[in-house]
């Protein structure tokens, strides 16, 4: 299985992923239709899935066209999004299992963004491999996606099952908020010298117009403070030895920034 980064709109990114030989495509998140069709196009692959993490438009805006592109993909998404995302045919619920070119994902239910939220997580396929955590607008590099229809306790909660994966796991999170992300994390965070290196390197990478999605998990158990709401340091900064309570007042701080 490839996957292929696709950059729509102003910061999103749609995945591809790509059976070669098959000459199949499954696709996450499709904000829009036409980049997709394009690709499919170029590749000569067939779409047999659309994986929708939630349903924001900016994540299944694509979902109607391509459907009538391609009639026999299947639309999966979360059980709580029935009657919010279009045309989805398949109720996920956590611990389900979905399958594309022979390798089958975790489902993750992950609300906090919004209530229905999930992601879908590829193990790895070999010891050495990476595995591929797509987690839509829950995890971002550097940062998390902000609460809309969750409370902190669930984020928490949310952001704490991904955190258990392995650090060896790809996350391709929806959009290039990095370096945005990484700017706050400095702020509250500024003794960490592994942010403030990945700081230099994500600015560097954006002046170049590079993507800085996926980043792997074990950066952002470093860096990413949103995963750090137990860190001692990161607690003393806000104020609280409580972690929800840290987290509460992380995400407050940069629904502000
Ligand atoms: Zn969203
Ligand atoms: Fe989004």
């Amino acid at each position: 299985m490839d996957i292929e980064r696709l950059p729509v709109l102003t910061d999103n990114y749609i995945f591809l992923l790509i059976d070669r030989e098959a000459k199949i495509a499954a696709v996450v998140d499709p904000a829009v239709a036409t980049p997709v069709q394009q690709r499919l196009a170029a590749l000569g692959c067939e779409l047999i899935a659309i994986f929708n993490t939630h349903h924001h438009s900016d994540h299944v805006g694509g979902n109607r066209e391509l459907l009538r592109l391609f009639p026999q993909a299947c639309v999966y998404g979360g059980v709580q999004d029935r009657d919010r995302i279009p045309g989805q045919q398949v109720f996920l619920e956590e611990g389900d299992r979905v399958e594309f070119a022979g390798r089958r994902a975790e489902v993750f239910f992950v609300p906090g963004h919004t209530r229905a939220h999930i992601a879908y997580y590829f193990p790895p396929t070999a010891p050495e491999a990476p595995g591929d955590l797509f987690c839509g607008d829950t995890l971002f590099a550097g940062g998390c996606g902000r609460l809309f229809e969750g409370t902190p306790t669930q984020m928490v909660d949310s952001l704490s099952k991904l955190r258990q994966l392995p650090d060896n796991t790809r996350i391709w999170c929806a959009h290039e908020y990095t370096l945005k992300n990484l700017q706050f994390a400095c702020t509250v965070d500024a003794d960490n010298t592994a942010l403030s290196q990945r700081f230099v390197a994500v600015r560097a990478a954006r002046q170049r117009s590079e993507a800085t999605v996926p980043s792997l998990l074990g950066l952002e158990k470093q860096t990413n403070p949103f995963l750090r709401w137990d860190d001692p340091g990161l607690q003393a900064t806000l104020g609280t030895a409580d972690g929800v309570r840290t987290f509460t007042r992380l995400r407050g701080k940069k629904d502000l920034f």
